[in-house]
């Protein structure tokens, strides 16, 4: 809809004074959520048949529901894994925006597939995967795992017939109990049962484990699952045993690093994925450890070719595209229609240059050792686990959930602080991720002060 009259310059106008001020603050207030209720006692009703018009709509979302909204950009955003995107990659996500670019096919993407798959190639360079690996950006981390399992099954299940085995009774993957909670996700879609495997006294799943596991296991496993950080604590599993196990039985090896592979940027941490090169894909979200915008998870195949022959939609409406020898980037998940959401990465890199991520994501690991110090040294607080990536666990003598909870409600409620209650091994703790190049030690010093 182009209507180039003075009310839609206007809103124009509007729209990138808003952009602007947003990408200004400095710090960007917290903010926070409201209940049902609050929000329908101030809000109107807006979709109507004649619709309110977008200056009012667009002071309603600055007013109210953009602040009924908590800034994961935030420094003292602190929980879950918060986002971090540099001013580039969200000024760029608006020129997407207004790009209207269909990103399922080189036919009709060209320019911003070749874009984003020299972003995948320099992310494929730095694992160690060779020159033709490849993949695409989908949607978040739960898509890309659940998209690498289906191509590891479909090679599985390919090569059982080829053997002339047939399907087994039950397919099965392995993974560690500390993995992601979207591994269970995907094996309910897919229909396959998860075979568990306890992760050693340092947190960590190593090739023995895996080994064992897999030899009770039965028949039915195409894949092994190693987590390059995991959500909880930031542990890197034993890549390179585990890698060696999945080899030598000839079971797909997928890496689950959405937070913690980007770690690897890191010199001085590179070697905590050692083996990850010898995986059969890997993830790992732009819009959580390399400062995009939501949403973004690039997918990589050693071999693409096996994720096109497990996704490739068919139909006679897209032959002109599937039935052309180019890179479409729908071909390698599960998705069709997409979004070119790996642009405002690429823009970012090119932008400020790869040394700048390093420095961002090496300084983040830097202050989670540094805030570690400060809990270990701090009386009436004990450091669970002595951080590896960024994230950093730790408790309150003596707290209990509930206290836990009123001063994480607290610090929220006051506009100060993000930062929720976890657990481990049934005792209630609470924990820092740290993302965010702005997050300081003295935000954080404020938050265990918090806790006197
Ligand atoms: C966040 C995360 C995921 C899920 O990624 P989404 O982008 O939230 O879907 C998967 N695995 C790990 C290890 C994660 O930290």
């Amino acid at each position: 809809m182009h209507t180039h009259d003075e009310e839609a310059s206007k809103l124009l106008d509007a729209i990138v004074a808003y952009s602007r001020e947003r990408l200004e603050m400095d710090p960007v207030p917290l903010d926070g959520p409201k209940t049902l209720a609050e929000l329908d006692a101030v809000v109107p009703k807006t979709v109507t048949e004649d619709g309110i018009g977008g200056l009012p709509a667009l002071k309603l979302f600055e007013d109210v529901l953009a602040q009924a909204c908590i800034s994961t950009d935030n420094p003292r955003y602190v929980s879950f894994i918060p986002a971090a995107p540099t001013e580039a990659a969200t000024m760029f996500d608006l020129v997407v925006a207004a790009s209207c670019i269909y990103g399922g096919s080189w036919m009709e993407g060209a320019g911003a597939v070749y874009a984003e798959n020299q972003v995948l190639s320099w992310l494929a360079s730095e694992v160690g995967f060779p020159g033709d690996a490849g993949g695409v950006f989908v949607q978040g981390g739960t898509l890309g795992n659940l998209s690498a399992l289906v191509t590891a099954r479909d090679q599985a299940a390919r090569r059982r017939e080829a053997d002339g085995r047939g399907r087994p009774e039950r397919w099965k993957a392995a993974c560690s109990n500390e993995a992601h909670s979207s591994l269970a996700a995907a094996a309910r879609v897919m229909d396959i049962d998860l075979v568990p495997i306890p992760v050693d006294s340092s947190g960590r799943l190593n090739g023995a484990e895996v080994d064992a596991a897999l030899a009770d296991a039965g028949d039915g496993v195409f894949a092994v699952v190693a987590t390059a950080g995991t959500t909880n604590f930031g542990i890197v599993d034993d890549l390179a045993s585990i890698a060696a196990v999945a080899k030598r039985r000839g079971l797909w090896l997928h890496v689950d690093g959405a937070y913690g592979l980007a770690g690897i940027l890191s010199p001085a941490h590179r070697d905590l994925y050692a083996g990850v090169e010898n995986a059969d894909s890997f993830i790992v979200d732009p819009h959580k450890w390399l400062y995009a915008p939501f949403d973004a998870c690039a997918l990589i195949y050693r071999d693409p070719e096996l994720g096109r022959q497990a996704h490739t939609q068919h139909a006679d409406y897209l032959d002109p595209l599937t039935g052309a020898d180019e890179w479409n980037p729908s071909d390698y998940a599960y998705n069709l229609t997409r979004r070119a959401r790996g642009l405002p990465l690429w823009f970012s890199l090119a932008t400020y240059g790869v040394r700048a991520y390093r420095e961002a994501i090496a300084g983040t690991i830097e202050l989670a050792h540094v805030i570690a110090d400060e809990i270990r040294s701090r009386p009436g607080f004990t450091l669970v686990r002595e951080p590896e990536l960024s994230v950093v666990v730790f408790s309150k003598d003596g707290w209990t959930a509930g206290d836990y909870a009123a001063w994480s409600k607290r610090l929220l409620e006051s506009g100060d602080s993000f930062v929720v209650p976890s657990s481990h091994q049934g005792r209630p703790v609470t924990r820092f991720a740290l993302i965010n190049p702005r997050t300081t030690k003295e935000d954080l010093v404020r938050i265990l002060d918090s806790m006197d």
